[in-house]
């Protein structure tokens, strides 16, 4: 299994997973056409997308879902509630995310690849969920915009080979940056986004030492710095004594990364 953040942060997220022969994305923020583009740049070939799956209904994650789906062919799959927006409504094929239970998605040739487990978040947008994707023992998990962290939320997401997590902000930055103050109080609220304190915080319950790699996520342009980040993160995995043995990366909001192995 292989994965790759198409687009990270505020103004769109996405990512791509290829699971033997089955390909999905996780989210698709972008528009249309800079998706494309993302999708070029991982070398994903004509007709290769076979599933496109949204965490939520908010524009940086939803906003091409369904012209995506319907472009690829490929199945969406949203939660119950989102299936009269706007964004989805455009897809051909369409089927209701199952919260909770785990289910396994369809390559072309009706294989059974990759195995999908979706958990809900808090988030002021309802019902947000974090991805868990299982190939044999191999485990890669995405979890952005999450308002407060959940140690339960965490025990059902750990064990993960590479781990996607939200270090969205800088608490200091936020308190004394630029946002109206109605924002800064729904970012840090208990439905918003999570500080890097509070990531590093859900990161001493998702880390094991099946972890290999980080990748840091979902950072603000205005309220942080990949530094910052980095530095919330290292201190974690050396109190857990991860430290050299964990790579982190952060995900860029302007360029496709490069495949990571799960
Ligand atoms: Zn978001
Ligand atoms: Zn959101």
């Amino acid at each position: 299994m292989h994965l790759t953040v198409l687009a990270s942060g505020s103004g769109g997220n996405s990512a791509l997973i290829r699971a033997g022969e089955t390909s999905l994305l996780v989210d698709a923020g972008l528009t249309g056409a800079a998706m494309e583009t993302r999708l070029e740049a991982a070398r994903l070939g004509p007709g290769g997308l076979g599933h496109v799956l949204v965490t939520h209904a908010h524009l940086d994650h939803a906003r091409s879902a369904g012209k995506m789906a319907r472009q690829h062919g490929a199945m969406l799959h949203c939660p119950q509630a989102m299936m009269s927006n706007a964004s989805v409504r455009r897809a051909k094929r369409l089927s209701t995310l199952p919260i909770g239970p785990s289910f396994a998605l369809e390559g072309p040739r009706g294989e059974r690849d990759v195995e999908v487990t979706a958990v809900n978040l808090p988030h002021d947008c309802s019902p947000t969920v974090a991805f868990r994707f299982d190939q044999g023992a191999s485990r890669a998990v995405i979890l952005t915009d999450m308002g407060h962290e959940d140690r339960g939320i965490a025990v059902s997401l750990a064990g993960a080979n590479v781990l996607v997590l939200e270090f969205n902000h800088d608490e200091r930055m936020l308190e004394t940056g630029p946002y109206p103050w109605a924002l800064k109080r729904r970012i840090a609220g208990p439905q918003g986004h999570l500080s890097n304190t509070q990531a590093a915080r859900m990161l001493q319950h998702l880390a094991s030492e099946r972890l290999h790699t980080l990748v840091l996520a979902h950072l603000s342009a205005t309220n942080n710095t990949a530094e910052l980040a980095l530095e919330a993160a290292h201190a974690c995995l050396d109190g857990l004594g991860l430290a050299g043995r964990v790579r982190v990366l952060v995900a860029s909001q302007d360029e496709t990364g490069e495949p990571i192995a799960v």
